[in-house]
């Protein structure tokens, strides 16, 4: 998203972090004075699909960062409302800007139904198409944006309800490649992460991104989803993306997905590959 994210991560960690995976967070830290080495790079070739240009990265900086991390890079823009791209036109100047770039081009919609303000010729031209399930749509107008700090969960269950309510639709309606923030709880609820995923409700995402064939983000900077729902999607036979869901310097730059990979044991042949070569 624009800046939103990247604030809402800045005051989970001055909170002390109520996100799932809370742990990650001191780990981080911990990893910083030393005590705990960097999980290694797999041994596949890997990518950073969730990449943001911004004022404080731009394109040639991106690509350098991936030079340096030995990381492909993919870049996304938001479609529609409040964000750059909004009919065809946006859309090709936008294909057309990356293009001289050694980067792969994503989109990363955020509204449902964002696909049919733009031609079916233009939308293959683009390496993939990324999209998570974080801004749900009110029952009574507007949407809600569920990694904002400050999102109220009144009851986890009537939550959890309209989450997956969404998630179907996302997955099952929309033209995506990646299911992006795949299990991503809001802070109020952020600690019941085992006990609000439960197996048929993890068993419903697989099946779903199964159907379709849509592959799994791992994401670098919410640490979602964790090792179980890896793991059980890798069974699955599901294929998987790392993203940082960076704007800056943190661009290609992994340890939970690392960490992940090596947990989960992950292989090149469990990774997505765009259709294009
Ligand atoms: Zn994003």
């Amino acid at each position: 998203m624009t800046t939103s994210r990247r604030n809402f991560l800045q005051a989970s960690l001055i909170a002390g972090s109520a996100l799932a995976g809370a742990p990650h967070f001191s780990r981080a830290f911990v990893a910083r004075s030393g005590e705990v080495a960097d999980p290694p790079k797999p041994a596949f070739p890997v990518a950073d699909y969730h990449v943001h240009l911004s004022p404080t990265l731009s394109i040639e900086q991106a690509v350098d960062l991936g030079k340096q991390r030995r990381v492909q890079i993919g870049v996304v823009e938001h479609p529609g409302p409040g964000y750059p791209i909004h009919i065809d036109a946006d859309l090709k100047h936008y294909i057309d800007g990356l293009r001289p770039y050694p980067v792969r081009i994503g989109l990363q919609p955020v509204y449902a139904g964002w696909s049919k303000d733009f031609s079916k010729s233009l939308l293959d031209q683009l390496d993939y198409v990324l999209m998570d399930a974080l801004t749900l749509p009110r029952p009574d107008g507007g949407w809600l944006a569920i990694w904002q700090i400050d999102t109220m969960v009144d009851d986890a269950d009537d939550f959890m309800t309209r989450y997956m309510q969404f998630i179907e639709q996302v997955l099952t309606t929309e033209p995506i490649d990646i299911f992006a923030w795949p299990t991503f709880l809001p802070v109020p609820i952020a600690r019941q992460y085992s006990q609000l995923w439960t197996r048929p409700r993890v068993d419903r995402i697989i099946e779903l991104a199964r159907a379709k064939k849509i592959a799994i983000e791992i994401n670098e900077l919410a640490h979602v989803p964790d090792e179980n729902f890896i793991t059980q999607a890798k069974q699955a036979g599901l294929k998987f993306t790392f993203g940082t869901d960076s704007r800056n310097q943190n661009a290609a730059h992994f340890y939970y997905c690392y960490q992940m990979a090596r947990k989960c044991a992950l292989t090149e042949s469990d990774m997505f590959m765009p259709k294009r070569k």
